[in-house]
Formats: structure tokens, sequence, C-alpha cells
């Protein structure tokens, strides 16, 4: 099976961009530009998750978070997206239903990430994307597993989601603050080394399977990479 997300989003372009990167990531999308059109799509069918803009002509976006919640009494994840300075009420919408929220403008494995949690938290498995592989390893998103050289590790869920997240965007340097967002999910990231201590068991485990190659690189002065 495949995921269907539904956007609700009125900004043509910002739509666009999104059915891109989930469409890229193996997601279906369907997309309604107001609130009162997704209400119209929702009662027909509804997806396995809503990307919900808050500024929306028709019907604003938390008015429709109140009506999934309170009156079709669905528990679909959503995920709020909204401009930084129209964010002050978070708690609110977090109390009202919403499970989470992205801040535009938004960095698309910020987005995938955020999605994937939100779909794990339902007890379904994150993805239907095919197996990404990297040298001798092997990682399987939809059962969370991770072989090298023909051996299972055990990995964390952080661990996990780091080695995902590297997969997923094989060129791409990350900085640990990056990461400490993306995978610990938000919050101070201060001095504290917990993105250096998982990288590391991470490596271990690795390592213990496949003491030849290297899989992940440290980009001196920035952070990391698959490599
Ligand atoms: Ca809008």
């Amino acid at each position: 099976m495949q995921y269907t997300i539904l956007i609700v989003e009125d900004e043509t372009d910002i739509s666009k961009l999104l059915v891109k990167i989930l469409e890229t990531a193996g997601y279906q999308t369907n997309q309604a530009f107001s609130g009162t059109e997704a209400k119209l799509l929702l009662e027909k069918e509804m997806p396995d998750l809503i990307l919900l803009d808050l500024m929306l002509p028709g019907m604003a976006g938390d008015k429709l978070l109140y009506e999934i919640r309170e009156k079709m009494n669905c528990n679909v994840p959503i995920l709020v997206l909204s401009a930084k300075s129209a964010l002050n009420d978070k708690v609110t919408l977090l109390n009202m239903g919403a499970d989470d929220y992205i801040t535009k403008p938004f960095e698309p494995e910020e987005v995938l990430a955020r999605i994937q949690a939100a779909l794990r938290h339902i007890g379904k498995r994150a993805d239907k994307r095919p197996v990404l592989s990297y040298k001798k390893l092997k990682l399987y998103p939809e059962s969370r597993k991770v072989m090298v050289n023909n051996t299972e590790l055990v990995l964390t869920a952080h661990e996990y989601d780091l080695l995902h997240l590297f997969l997923q965007t094989p060129e791409k340097v990350y900085s640990r603050e990056n990461l400490y967002e993306l995978v610990w999910k938000g919050g101070y990231y201060g001095e504290n080394n917990t993105v250096n201590v998982h990288v590391s068991n991470l490596r271990k485990k690795i390592k213990e399977a496949d003491p030849i190659e290297e899989y992940i690189q440290t980009v001196y002065g920035i952070g990391f990479k698959l490599g």
C-alpha cells in the first residue's frame, strides 16, 4: 500500500513544491487549495496524512482542523504548515489536535522526516519506498531493518533514523545541529554531544558487520554525510 497525503495549501508554488518533494519520496498526493475544497475531499476519502496550511481562503486551517477532529471525529495525522510569525499559538494548535507543525520556509528533508515520524506514531509502517542500499548495506524502510554483509544490525530508533536520513540524501552534508533537529525533533542543541555519540555507536555497529568499508564520513568543521 502506498500512503496518500492531502496537501491543503492555497499558494500554488508551495503546493507544487510539496507535491514534488512527496512524490519523489514515493508518496501519493492530493491537493486542495482552500479549506472548503479540502473538507469536500475529506468527506469522500480520508488520506493517510494531511499537510494543512493555516491561512486559507474559504475555511481557515484551524477551523478545518476542528472540523476534522471534533465533527468528523477522525484521528488522521495532521501536520500544520505555517509561517513562523503566524505560529505564536503552537500550544493551542497542538491542543486542537495537530500532530506537529512545520514552519515555512521548510527544508524538504524536514518535511519528510516529520511525515515519517507522524506516520510511525499511528503504528503504520513509515513508507513504501524501495530498499535503500550503499556498499554492503541495505536498509528496508518498511520493516526498519538494516542488513550489512547479510548480518542484521540491532539499532536504536535514533541510530536507524540517522542512517535512513544519510541514505535518503547521499550527497548532503548534515551539521550536528541539523541532525539533532531532524532526528530528535527540535529542542535546543547547545553544547551537547548527543549526535556524535549516536553516530559513533552507529559506525561501531556497522564496522562489526563490515570491518573494511566506510559508511559515514566526517566532514571536517561541518558534520556528517554518507560516504
Ligand atoms: Ca496560505
